[in-house]
């Protein structure tokens, strides 16, 4: 899942000044889970915001998912009567927003973190970097992507202490993780062969990256 967390109050009122006609948009997917940006908190969003500004009209609305313009369709008339929307998804929801809704700007409510999962009640947890070339099946499924501060693919720095990552006594080495997984696995093996350098242009670094399902497309005549 995608995590973000709300922005303060006052950069929000920042983004909406001079507006009177303002419209919170939640979206019950993955900042549902969250807690950051569903109906829930776009609705305390919304009230917030109403109690600072004088006369401005404060409406509120969560569509299933922001990242899909298929479900953008359903809140047309809201957005239209809307001068600006405040949108509480991740930044996907946002872009999704103005490219469906161009002629109304739609500004962010959300910090978008990291993708990763909840490990207790209200904590999360990176877990992936979209690299673009998993190496889950040689690592015991521990990403040294995105747990590792140095995404070493060779095993761990010099920095290891007890388990936890040299930048921080608060973070499991991952490394360390990755050892006792394959030992459990009895896959420690696995350890012994050299990863070559990773290909990188799969990952961000080579810019916006596109993935297509050819079975998926419609012709036009469909
Ligand atoms: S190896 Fe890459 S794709 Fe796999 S979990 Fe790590 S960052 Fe994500
Ligand atoms: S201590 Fe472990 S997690 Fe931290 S940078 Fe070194 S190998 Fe990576």
């Amino acid at each position: 899942m995608i995590v973000g967390k709300l922005k303060e109050p006052a950069e929000i009122r920042a983004m909406i000044k001079g507006y009177d006609k303002v419209l919170v948009l939640g979206c019950d997917g993955c900042v549902t889970i969250c807690q950051t940006g569903g109906a829930q908190e776009a609705r305390v969003l919304a009230r917030l915001l109403a109690l600072d500004e004088s006369g401005g009209s404060f409406s509120c609305q969560t569509v299933s998912r922001q990242c899909e313009w298929e479900f953008l369709k359903e809140i047309k008339d809201q957005v239209e009567q809307s001068q600006i929307v405040v949108s509480t998804a991740c930044g996907i929801g946002v872009q999704a927003m103005n490219e469906y809704f161009p002629a109304i700007a739609t500004v962010p409510a959300l910090d978008t973190e990291f993708l990763g999962m909840p490990v207790e009640h209200g904590v999360f947890e990176e877990r992936c970097q979209a690299c673009g070339d998993c190496m889950l099946h040689l690592t015991g499924g521990i990403c040294p992507v995105a747990r590792c501060a140095k995404s070493l693919m060779n095993g761990p720095c010099g920095g290891s202490q007890d388990g936890k990552c040299e930048i921080s006594p608060n973070i499991l080495c991952a490394w360390q993780l990755i050892y006792d997984r394959l030992t459990q696995l009895g896959q420690l093996d696995r350890l012994l062969g050299i990863q070559e350098p990773k290909d990188w242009s799969l990952s961000r670094d080579g810019g916006l990256r596109r993935m297509a399902r050819e079975d998926l497309i419609l012709d036009d005549e469909e």
